[in-house]
């Protein structure tokens, strides 16, 4: 492809992808493919000529579009949202066109450093951090990362290592990373990686070589970890490393009215670290997890390898960032393009707008569960998430009778007709061994009217759920 071809195709992909956004909201919300859908309508091999562009951006709209879901979908409420912006897609078409991706030192490319060295400092002050987790401060500091799950991952990495330089006859085997059950699998994977002792317990009950991630919005409810009880002690325990995973509900922080609920206090007075996924509920596209430290030079004295061919006359100045030595690749992408595109493009009060709206479309939809005869919240609605199951409404000793088994397989039931339909997408979820069923509002496109059209799918599918479960699962019937 020339230049002028590039030209020509790269308006007709814009094109297309405008035209996607128009018809999005007819199409059904989840692709209904088969697996495997796509053996057979693709060569097994890759073409030994090279082929003309139109054939293949057809194909692209021929095959891979019938395969996806559509996660900006207005009626997608399943998992939590994924941002795609068009401030985003063109920072990242900027982005990859140009060959200054890998920007791992800072003399790779300045611009790449320096402008994610800035806009880390405009995410914290959009969220509300203190300045001492700002670039500006010299000695913590922001990097973009991959996911939430590199995130802890590397602020794990650099836990043990500070905790070992300070007590040198520790052995690996004694440190502990600390989750809760509602911890996301992140915590996990992190002490499977690093081969570290993980356990799910109160905090109380500790001894002192322990790593801590504490989240700040589950993922299954959206519950806050009682951050004021961990300071309480984190005190008696300085070494405690916490982290906190606010991959979803960082982005709320940007709106002063959430900063007390989500402990932003606590937050900035003893976390160590702090992520939040500017790619979930903050307006940019996949991927950019934003990570900050209180003191960057734990995160180096971990992952600080530097051989010869890397050396630079800055780097070993000490006068600039080398952000290899923040994660635990060498190349990175040029991500903070797209974050300064979105803070630029949404301005702050852009941004409040979008995360109100969101929280304001779950409150419509919290209202009418309120008012329902056969819905009701499991936990209470945090955000822009609503976690709820069917319970039929029966005279109070039938109800009484009800097994929670019985009621699990009427909810199971209940989702399994909901997951059936394409035209919306909600996920499930098991709490303490309740079933129940996550609604998280994301997409910017959706609107009251959506959030009422979910309710009428929701309580349909409730109500024919409960005849089913009322004839066969129960044997006797007890309605009617
Ligand atoms: C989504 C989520 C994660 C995982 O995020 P990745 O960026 O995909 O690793 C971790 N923690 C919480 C609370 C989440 O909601």
């Amino acid at each position: 492809m020339d230049v002028e071809q590039f030209r020509k195709a790269g308006y007709q992909a814009i094109d297309r992808i405008c035209d996607y956004y128009y018809s999005l909201q007819e199409k059904s919300v989840v692709s209904k493919v088969e697996p495997g859908y796509l053996r057979g309508q693709i060569p097994l091999t890759p073409p030994e000529e090279g082929e003309d562009f139109q054939v293949i951006a057809d194909d692209y709209q021929k095959l891979i579009a019938p395969g996806l879901t559509h996660w900006q979908h207005p009626s997608f409420f399943a998992y939590f949202p994924t941002s795609c912006t068009f401030e985003g897609i063109l920072g990242d078409l900027y982005a990859s066109s140009m060959a200054c991706n890998p920007g791992f030192n800072w003399s790779c490319s300045p611009a790449c450093t320096e402008l994610e060295a800035i806009v880390m400092d405009w995410a914290a002050d959009l969220l509300g951090l203190s300045d001492a987790f700002k670039n500006s401060s010299g000695v913590g500091g922001g990097v973009i990362q991959t996911t939430a799950s590199d995130s802890a991952l590397v602020t794990v990495v650099a836990a043990r290592s500070l905790y070992l330089s300070r007590h040198p006859d520790t052995k690996m085997e004694d440190l502990v990373i600390y989750v809760t059950t509602q911890t996301h699998s992140l915590g996990a994977k992190a002490a499977l990686v690093l081969g570290l002792r993980l356990r799910s317990i109160d905090v109380t009950q500790e001894d002192s070589y322990s790593l801590r991630v504490a989240t700040v919005g589950t993922t299954s409810t959206g519950a806050v970890d009682n951050l004021p009880e961990i300071r309480e002690v984190v005190k008696d325990y300085p070494s405690l490393w916490v982290h906190i995973d606010s991959a979803w509900a960082g982005s709320a922080l940007a709106c002063p009215e959430n900063r007390d609920k989500l402990y932003l206090n606590e937050i900035n007075a003893f976390a160590y670290s702090f992520c939040s996924n500017f790619h979930k509920w903050g307006l940019v596209n996949f991927d950019c997890s934003t990570l900050w430290v209180r003191d960057r030079k734990h995160l180096t004295d971990a992952l600080d390898i530097t051989p010869p061919f890397l050396r630079t006359k800055h780097g070993d100045a000490g006068t600039v960032i080398d952000y290899r030595n923040w994660h635990l690749g060498l190349g990175r992408r040029f991500r903070s393009l797209k974050l300064w595109f979105v803070l630029r493009g949404y301005g702050v009060s852009g941004f409040q707008s979008y995360i109100r709206q969101c929280i304001a479309m779950n409150g419509v939809f919290a209202k009418l569960v309120e008012k329902s005869d056969i819905l009701e919240f499991v936990t209470k609605p945090s955000l822009a998430l609503s976690v709820f199951r069917v319970v039929p409404k029966l005279e109070s000793e039938k109800q009484q009778a009800l097994s929670q088994e019985s009621l699990n397989e009427l909810n199971r039931l209940f989702y399994g007709r909901i997951s059936a339909r394409d035209d919306i997408m909600l996920t499930q979820t098991s709490l303490n061994g309740i079933f129940c069923v996550r609604l998280a509002v994301g997409a910017s496109r959706t609107t009251e009217k959506h959030m009422h059209d979910a309710y009428s799918v929701i309580e349909k599918e409730a109500k024919a759920a409960i005849e089913v479960w009322d004839q066969t699962v129960n044997g006797v019937a007890l309605i009617g």
